[in-house]
């Protein structure tokens, strides 16, 4: 299948693509097929992926494992609806999760990406307190937070940035505090967790629960913080009996060198979000676990049952694509993978921090970023990058990589060396 200048045209005349304008398109490149570490172009060319298509593809494209999943599956049943209904894949898939989670966790809500996670998580929070008879709707989050699209999720995003000011009076009006500014390579200082404590403290018979991205704060900044400051949020939580809602959508399945970030900070959420890389980058797919406690109150509650049900909720594709994902990783090559990328990352990305265009350089586990002064000029920087023979998608002042577990040192140059080059 290959993509005609027409084709191009109709894409851009019809097709809308993820933040992107319809009068003002920035230029979109034709992707074919795609194979290990390497996008393939309609015109035959070869990008090396530092991106792992948003986190996701940490076993690479076309994998044969993954494929047989897929294609074992298909040839069952794709699809069947989850009502009055179980099967095989699910079961399995749930029964993985469960297990390789904090033992707390036992129960598993499928949905379909990782913005319904989010919004699946914020009402099992709510309910749970209607069930309880208390009246507590607010949630607490952090500044420079990214949980999705969905208008749950955009309320507990960064208020500055404009998806907040564009909806306002309408999204809900949640606590945000200061973002973190310990950074997760330098010293705790036990003041970074008093703007959080303030505000929990003084709201705190109103709160349904905290949410955060454990460790790494993803889209919303790329922030990398220092651990203790999760342990302090745990601590609050507990002392004043407050939800701790873990998003580990963009953390989870080891990118932060664990296999969640909690991990970092031997933290134990009680609701805990999965998505991206949960299939490997396959299919859409995402989970929401909660303990039983919070489980059975839901379900003791007036309601009776938790509210939530989507048409393709525990899709077996998904679920049979999530299983394979999830046994590669049980094979725990990923560590020594995910070890080895943060070495390379930290060889060739930290030196970059003397360049005057440079604010910061920060690296943890298979996460690479290069904060410059300036927002970049995202076209004109991803026709560099793709005439290197690279695939990098930077956003606002930042340039960062994300690779599929599997890359090779000479493929992770190449990355490494095509930012270099756009930092020149
Ligand atoms: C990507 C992301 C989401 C939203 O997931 P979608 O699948 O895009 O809806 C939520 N939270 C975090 C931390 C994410 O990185």
């Amino acid at each position: 299948m290959s993509v005609s200048p027409c084709d191009i045209e109709f894409d851009r005349r019809h097709i809308w693509h993820p933040y992107t304008s319809m009068t003002q398109p920035l230029p979109c490149y034709p992707v074919v097929s795609a194979s290990g570490v390497e996008l393939q172009l309609d015109d035959g060319r070869l990008l090396v992926d530092g991106m792992s298509s948003w986190w996701a593809a940490i076993h690479g494209y076309n994998h044969p494992h993954l494929n047989q999943a897929a294609v074992q599956q298909l040839e069952k049943m794709s699809h069947v609806m989850f009502g009055g209904i179980t099967h095989p894949a699910a079961i399995e898939l749930c029964r993985k999760l469960v297990t390789m989670t904090p033992e707390a966790l036992q129960c598993v809500f499928l949905a379909d990406s990782g913005s319904v996670a989010v919004e699946v998580a914020l009402k099992m929070a709510l309910q749970y307190w209607q069930s309880r008879g208390e009246r507590r709707q607010r949630i607490l989050t952090l500044r420079h937070g990214y949980h999705g699209d969905t208008f749950g999720a955009m309320s507990v995003c960064d208020p500055d940035n404009s998806m907040h000011s564009l909806y306002q009076g309408y999204l809900a009006t949640h606590l945000f505090a200061t973002a973190p500014q310990c950074r997760f390579d330098q010293p705790w200082d036990e003041q970074d967790i008093v703007p959080f404590a303030e505000l929990l403290e003084q709201h705190a018979g109103e709160i349904a629960a905290v949410i955060l991205e454990p460790v790494v704060q993803g889209a919303g900044g790329m922030r990398i913080y220092h651990p203790t400051y999760l342990q302090r949020v745990r601590e609050l939580c507990d002392r004043y009996q407050i939800l701790l809602i873990a998003d580990e959508i963009a953390t989870g399945f080891g990118r932060t060198g664990k296999l969640f970030a909690c991990e970092h900070a031997d933290v134990v959420p009680d609701i805990l979000c999965l998505g991206k890389a949960l299939t490997g980058g396959y299919m859409t797919l995402s989970a929401t676990l909660t303990t039983r406690h919070i489980a059975e109150t839901i379900s003791n509650g007036a309601a009776g049952c938790f509210m939530h049900g989507p048409t393709f909720m525990g899709n077996p594709l998904a679920c049979a694509v999530a299983c394979a994902s999830l046994s590669l990783l049980e094979e725990n090559r990923w560590q020594h993978q995910v070890a080895a990328i943060e070495a390379q990352l930290k060889q060739q990305l930290l030196p970059l921090v003397v360049s005057p265009k440079v604010a910061d350089v920060r690296v943890l586990g298979a996460i690479g970023v290069v904060e410059m002064h300036q927002p970049v000029d995202v076209a004109l920087l991803q026709r560099g990058f793709v005439e290197r023979g690279v695939w990098i998608r930077p956003f606002g002042k930042l340039i960062y990589l994300m690779p599929p577990y599997i890359i090779t040192p000479e493929q992770l140059t190449r990355l490494t060396a095509a930012i270099a080059a756009a930092v020149e």
